[in-house]
């Protein structure tokens, strides 16, 4: 039995219509890296119907500072590398390259640490250093400023100089991904293909969780009335916030500590073509309000999706206000990319209060630490992004273990 308190199943990979196209109004990609994922899609029989993302055909806008527009050749990677070359003086340079020369031959055991427990120990060790101190240390702080302060941001939402070393090469990892895929129709498709066989009360919320060495007493809201029922075990698979206010004592305590940055993304639709590279990212610089820009024309000759990442401090601010604001940014953006205003056919403001949890230095500690607490629970357990990894994968994979734990237990 699943309790949702939504309409609909699927959480954060939640996809929507706007004006003829499909918009992915929270996760976007994934790629080969998602093991588990992908079981679910073949099983799902949804392979057949995936839209792939080529990185080489993503451009990306590098180093507006310094006026330079860099296309790319092969990957993303080599168009992130070559716009650096522009930018950073030779000493930079040399040792990018260097740093480069120690993360390539790591290229598994980053991707594993995606979906699984983190094991290597040199990605533990990059756990307690906050991502900006390393890689500035490790490049300088031209690399960090110019570089990898905006491609962050706009995958996590967040603000790069929260994050470690390792959660900075975890979505370093997934950007540097030369496929990336979607569902044709919506992400949300796979969830609703997970949710199928099972019986699922949506809008259904729970407010508190009560268990003893018997089972588990749940207390939820229908909308229409309060109950409460009993369970043998239960998994809280909810936004860590959210499992916090459910849970109790030092549990609730800890749990509470996990931060998730917010999300604001203004979207467009439009019939005219936007003369700007399909994905860009823009320096932090005062008059720059967003971190990533997206244009994607799904059908030869179909609408042209235009989305754009708001950047903090100013999402703070568009997190409550009315729509026109984030979408004037949006408009001002192309702009003054392309010296043209756009003509949305239609328009939405994606919002998301717990967008991603940020991938803070400690966080594999954190994690364990939660997992240790919860395991002297008796049948109860955790599930979330916020456990393993911020990914579809990552929720997946902490879904299992949690089931796993719980047969475990007895
Ligand atoms: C804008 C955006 C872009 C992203 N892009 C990507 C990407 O490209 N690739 C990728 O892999 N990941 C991406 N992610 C991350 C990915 O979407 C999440 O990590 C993942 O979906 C989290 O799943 P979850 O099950 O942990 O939580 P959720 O998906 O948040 O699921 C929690 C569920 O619990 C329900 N709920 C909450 N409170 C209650 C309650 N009291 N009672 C009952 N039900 C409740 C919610 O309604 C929700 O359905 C993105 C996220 C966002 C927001």
């Amino acid at each position: 039995m699943v309790f949702e308190a939504t309409g609909r199943v699927g959480g954060r990979q939640r996809s929507s219509e706007l004006g003829g196209t499909i918009v992915e109004e929270g996760a976007v990609f994934f790629g080969k890296q998602y093991p588990n994922l992908w079981r679910r899609i073949r099983a799902a029989g949804l392979e057949g119907e995936l839209k792939t993302y080529h990185a080489m055909r993503m451009r990306t806008l590098e180093a507006q500072r310094a006026g330079t527009t860099c296309r790319p050749r092969s990957r993303v990677t080599t168009t992130q590398l070559a716009a650096l070359r522009r930018v950073l003086p030779r000493r930079e340079k040399v040792k990018l390259v260097q740093m480069t020369a120690e993360i390539l031959p790591r290229g598994g055991e980053l991707r594993a640490m995606l979906g699984n427990e983190v094991s290597s120990k040199w990605l533990r060790r990059l756990d307690a250093v906050p991502a900006a101190h390393w890689l500035e240390a490790k490049v300088g702080p031209r690399f960090t400023e110019s570089f990898a302060s905006p491609i962050m941001e706009s995958l996590s939402f967040a603000d790069a100089s929260e994050w470690s070393a390792l959660g900075a090469l975890m979505l370093m990892t997934f950007s540097a991904t030369p496929r990336l895929h979607a569902i044709v129709g919506g992400n949300d498709r796979i969830a609703a293909a997970i949710a199928e066989p099972l019986e699922v009360r949506t809008g259904t919320s729970i407010t508190a969780i009560s268990p003893d060495p018997g089972g588990v007493g749940v207390e939820a809201d229908d909308g229409s009335r309060s109950f409460t029922s009993r369970f043998n075990d239960v998994v809280v698979a909810v936004p860590g916030p959210v499992a916090a206010s459910l849970l109790h004592g030092e549990l609730a305590e800890v749990v509470s500590c996990i931060r998730y940055s917010s999300s604001v993304v203004p979207a467009i639709v439009t019939d005219s073509p936007l003369d700007v590279p399909a994905v860009s990212f823009y320096e932090a610089d005062s008059s720059n309000h967003i971190s990533g820009l997206a244009v994607e024309r799904p059908c030869a000759d179909g609408p042209i999706l235009c989305f754009a990442n708001v950047r903090s401090p100013l999402r703070e601010e568009l997190i409550d206000a009315d729509d026109d604001r984030a979408l004037d940014v949006l408009s001002d953006t192309v702009e003054r990319a392309t010296g043209v205003r756009p003509i949305p056919k239609a328009s939405k403001v994606i919002r998301w209060r717990h967008s991603i949890p940020v991938g803070e230095p400690g966080m594999l500690q954190h994690q364990a630490r939660i997992r240790g607490l919860v395991g002297g629970v008796p049948h109860l357990e955790l599930a979330g992004d916020y456990l393993v990894s911020p990914s579809q994968e990552g929720a997946l994979v902490s879904g299992a273990r949690a089931a796993a734990a719980l047969i475990e237990r007895g």
